[in-house]
């Protein structure tokens, strides 16, 4: 069978096609980032007006990549939860309408759930269950995949999601002003400037050189782009702290597994997805992490990690083949903008009094 795909949850607009066997046919992709960059941060609003605008275009692209026309699809996949609710509807709204138009059954996407399956179509040999890490800009989240829409799930961020923290300090730092970052993402932003970076700052470091950015824009003596000297070692420590705080939290969760016994210890997989997994320093610790505790270390390839239609596409596959959540009636189906991916473990995981070894991560 032939799955056609439909993201529309936050700022791209994306159409993917795979069949059942897990073959990408074909894709388009239209991101709203540079507009939003313009303006600070996403103004709904607007985001929904160039989904509309976009949606139409981007699948007719996706289907003259794959040569196939809708008739030859069966069955079309959208997401419909969580995400920005005037983006949300856009996709709905149109995937139903296609569903309707060409007589297809619509199949229901979660947005996290899309990214935490994307790694098995990339690879066939990620079998449940697995340890998946989602990062991005909307979510942090810990939960082992049961099966396709079975998840247990170990631990969120309490506030922000990384990606989130990552734009934030890009825009705080101005350094999209520099020509280099101009238009790239905050987080592939402050990856870039890490690359050039000479030392990472303590808590002191850190302090003093926020102190001395302040002190400089109070003298009005700031550069003429508004961008601190000594950012790169900023950026790195900022990567740094992050990394190391994601990385303490995926060996206590892998501890408890092992506790609980709830990954069998030859099957042990982290998967880590979403935008925040394209960052290859994150990665190389998460690494590190999974060499010490015997896990296998998966990543998609960076261009799925973020948002994307064929990791819709991927999940219409997964439920196709596993017959589940397959509408012939999808009226009452509606959009959320919020939606907890499976269920919450019952204990706390970090009050399990672990007392783990941590695992030292080299610089
Ligand atoms: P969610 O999936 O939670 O709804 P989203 O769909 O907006 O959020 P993604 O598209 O998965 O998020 O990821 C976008 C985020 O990834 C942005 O915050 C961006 O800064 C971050 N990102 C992209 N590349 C990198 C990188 N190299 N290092 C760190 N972060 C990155
Ligand atoms: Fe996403």
């Amino acid at each position: 069978a032939i799955i056609l795909g439909i993201e529309t949850s936050c700022d791209d607009t994306g159409c993917g096609i795979v069949d059942t066997q897990g073959n990408l046919l074909g894709e388009a992709l239209h991101s709203q980032h540079l507009t939003h960059l313009n303006n600070g941060g996403i103004i709904p609003p607007i985001a929904h007006d160039l989904h509309r605008q976009n949606i139409e275009n981007v699948v007719q692209q996706a289907l003259k990549s794959a040569s196939l026309s809708l008739n030859e699809v069966d069955a079309i996949a959208t997401t419909v939860k969580p995400g920005l609710p005037l983006s949300l509807i856009i996709g709905a709204k149109y995937g139903k309408y296609l569903c309707k138009k060409y007589h297809k059954p619509f199949i229901p996407v979660h947005h996290m759930e899309a990214h935490a399956l994307t790694a098995r179509m990339f690879d066939k040999s990620i079998e449940f269950p697995f340890l998946v890490l989602l990062i991005s800009g909307g979510h942090c989240l810990l939960a082992v995949a049961n099966s396709v829409d079975e998840f247990l799930l170990l631990g969120e961020s309490i506030d922000d999601a990384p990606g989130e923290a990552f734009d934030k300090m890009a825009r705080r730092l101005k350094i999209k002003n520099l020509p280099q970052y101009s238009t790239l993402s905050g987080g592939a932003a402050i990856e870039l400037a890490t690359s050039e970076a000479t030392d990472f700052l303590d808590f002191a470091g850190i302090k003093a050189v926020f102190l001395r950015h302040i002190w400089r824009a109070e003298k009005k003596g700031i550069p003429p782009d508004g961008v601190m000297s000594g950012y790169q070692n900023l950026c790195a420590s900022f990567l740094l702290t992050t990394t190391r705080h994601l990385c303490h939290r995926v060996q206590r969760g892998m501890e408890y597994l092992a506790r609980k016994k709830l990954i069998p210890p030859d099957k042990q997989t982290l998967v880590v997805s979403g935008g925040v997994a394209c960052n290859n320093f994150i990665a190389e610790g998460l690494q590190i992490v999974c060499e010490n505790l015997n896990y296998k270390f998966i990543r998609p390839p960076p261009k799925f990690c973020t948002d994307n239609g064929i990791m819709i596409a991927w999940n219409g596959v997964e439920r196709w083949n596993a017959n589940i959540g397959v509408y012939k009636n999808f009226d009452d189906i509606e959009i959320a903008s919020t939606s907890q991916l499976g269920q919450s473990v019952k204990e706390d995981v970090a009050a399990e009094n672990i007392s783990c070894k941590w695992v030292k991560l080299s610089s």
